[in-house]
Parts: C-alpha cells; structure tokens; sequence
C-alpha cells in the first residue's frame, strides 16, 4: 500500500480563504497583536508570518517588537492595555520569553477571551474538561487535517506521542471529545513500537527525526506528524521515518507542508472565533 498524503499547505490555503470570505461579510475588523520580546531569529520569522497571513485574510494584525532589556512589569502592563483595548480580539506573546520574565505570570496576565494561543489555564482547563475553548493551534490544526482527511474518529485506537502542553496533551483532550480511545506515550514509555502497532491513528509530536518506523505502524493507519527537526544537513524532518512510513500507513502528512501550515491558520481560526465571543456574547 502507498499512503494517501494529506496535504497541509492546500488544507491550510482552503481554511485561510473560508476565514478571510468569514472576515470580510463581519461589520467589524477583527484585531489581533502579536507581542515580541527580543531578537531571536526564528521568532521573528514566525512572528512575520503571522503578520502577514492575518493581514492577508482581512484581520487587522500588528506586531509589537520590545527589546530584550523589557522588564516584566513592563511586559505586564502592556498586556494590560491590550486587554482593556476593545479593538484588540486576539493577543499571542511570542514564546521563548528572554529568561528574566516568568512565562507562566505573562501567559496568565492575557485576557482568557484573547488567548488565541490557548495556552492560559482557564482555557487548558476548559478543554481539559470537556468545554470550549480558545484551543492550542498545533493541536486543532491536526484535528483539522483528520477532518480533511476523512478519518473516522469515534472509537478509534489514537495514539498521542508526546505529553507536552503546547502539542501532546491538549491532542490529547481534542481526542477524547471525539471520542477517539486515546493512549499517551512520552519518554519513559516503555514499548512504543508496540503502542504504534494497536493505533488506526498516530499523532507522533516528539521532536525526534525518524524515531517513528514503518514497521511500527498499523496497515492503513492515518500518521499525523507534528515533528519539525532540523537536520545537520539544514533540512527538515519530522517525527516520522516518511518514505517507510509511507509504504504502510492509510494516510500521512509530510514535514514540511504538513501540520505546520496548519498552525498559522488555525491561529487565524482562534482570532476570529475569539472576536466573535467577544463581539457577539451569547
Ligand atoms: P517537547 O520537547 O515539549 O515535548 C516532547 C515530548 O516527547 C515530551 O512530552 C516527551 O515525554 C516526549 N518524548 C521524548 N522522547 C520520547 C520517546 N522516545 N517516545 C515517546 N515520547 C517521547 O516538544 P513539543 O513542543 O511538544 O514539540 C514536539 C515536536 O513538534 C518538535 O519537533 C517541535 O518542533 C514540533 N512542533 C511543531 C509545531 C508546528 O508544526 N507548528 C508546533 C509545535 C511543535
């Protein structure tokens, strides 16, 4: 068998367009600011990114840039501003924080209504517990390529590789309000060659290029892979050994052009959705 790939960038393009048709039927502009604190390069090319694609769906993005000297407490009230800027719906803080500011205190100084990362502990727990939620953009745009790729959640084998908050265990929440029978393996697991092989689904995000095998998956199983490594050779690779992979597996996305375009659009999808809570309260 040769695996069907799904393919982020188009999944991504095509939610990108439904949001930007979504923004512009809105009497108002969605708002979004995006806060970065320093000069570390990749986040500033995400940052870019971000930018630019919101602006391109019609939502009114701006960055912030604060040196890396920015005390907390000037971090802190910034963030209160745009909380109390009613033209502002969505509020991402880049993350790595420079080590002087306490990422937990900033990532719950945001309004839990703008937390279009998902990552406030009113919305961590929220889906953790079965309500809605501004929900991680990793996460939901994986769910989003299992749509697109039409595979039967309810009462699925899902295996999540990977525990951590940003990626693993929200998946993890997002599976189980799908029903899905969901197994969680992280480093100290002891069989995950094992584990792999009783899963129909596979949502490997590690952060170790190849660790998963071909011969670790189940015959048409759908393989989800959130891994983004870059190799000496400055290529990038994900979680999942691909070409092996790819000879087994019902489904597969690649690294790149598979979850990582999902990201950003997704983070769009939370802008708008924050925005019309916001605007429109039931
Ligand atoms: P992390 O380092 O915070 O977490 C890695 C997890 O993998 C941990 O929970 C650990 O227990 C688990 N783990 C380590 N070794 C393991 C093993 N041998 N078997 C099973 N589990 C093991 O990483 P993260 O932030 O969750 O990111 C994971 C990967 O996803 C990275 O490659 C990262 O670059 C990528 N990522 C991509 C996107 C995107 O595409 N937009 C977003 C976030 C993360």
């Amino acid at each position: 068998m040769t695996a069907r790939i799904i393919d982020g960038a188009a999944v991504a393009a095509s939610l990108r367009a439904r949001l930007a048709e979504k923004v512009a039927a809105l009497p108002y502009r969605p708002g979004l600011m995006v806060v970065l604190v320093g000069d570390d390069p990749a986040s500033a090319v995400y940052v870019r990114a971000k930018d630019k694609a919101a602006n391109a769906a019609g939502i009114a993005a701006q960055t912030i840039r604060l040196p890396a000297s920015t005390t907390q407490a000037d971090l802190l009230a910034r963030i209160a501003q745009l909380n109390a800027d009613a033209a502002v719906d969505g509020i991402l803080v880049q993350l790595p924080l420079p080590a002087h500011i306490d990422t937990q205190a900033v990532v719950e100084a945001v309004d839990p209504a703008k937390d279009v990362d998902g990552f406030h502990p009113l919305n961590v727990g929220r889906l953790a517990s079965g309500h809605p939620a501004l929900v991680p953009c990793t996460p939901l745009g994986v769910m989003r390529l299992l749509g697109e790729a039409g595979t039967p959640l309810e009462g699925a084998r899902a295996l999540i590789a990977g525990r951590s908050a940003i990626v693993g265990r929200p998946m993890v929440s997002l599976m189980l309000a799908a029903n899905a029978t969901v197994t969680v393996a992280h480093s100290r697991t002891r069989d995950l060659a094992a584990e792999c092989g009783r899963a129909s689904i596979i949502v490997a995000a590690v952060g170790r290029p190849g660790l998963i095998r071909g011969d670790w998956i189940a015959p048409g199983a759908t393989v989800i892979d959130v891994g983004t490594n870059r190799l000496p050779n400055g290529k990038l690779a994900g979680d999942v050994a691909f070409a092996e992979a790819a000879q087994v597996a019902g489904a597969i996305t690649p690294v790149p052009g598979g979850v990582g375009p999902m990201t950003i659009a997704c983070l769009l999808e939370n802008t708008v959705t924050a925005a019309e809570r916001r605007r429109n309260p039931a």
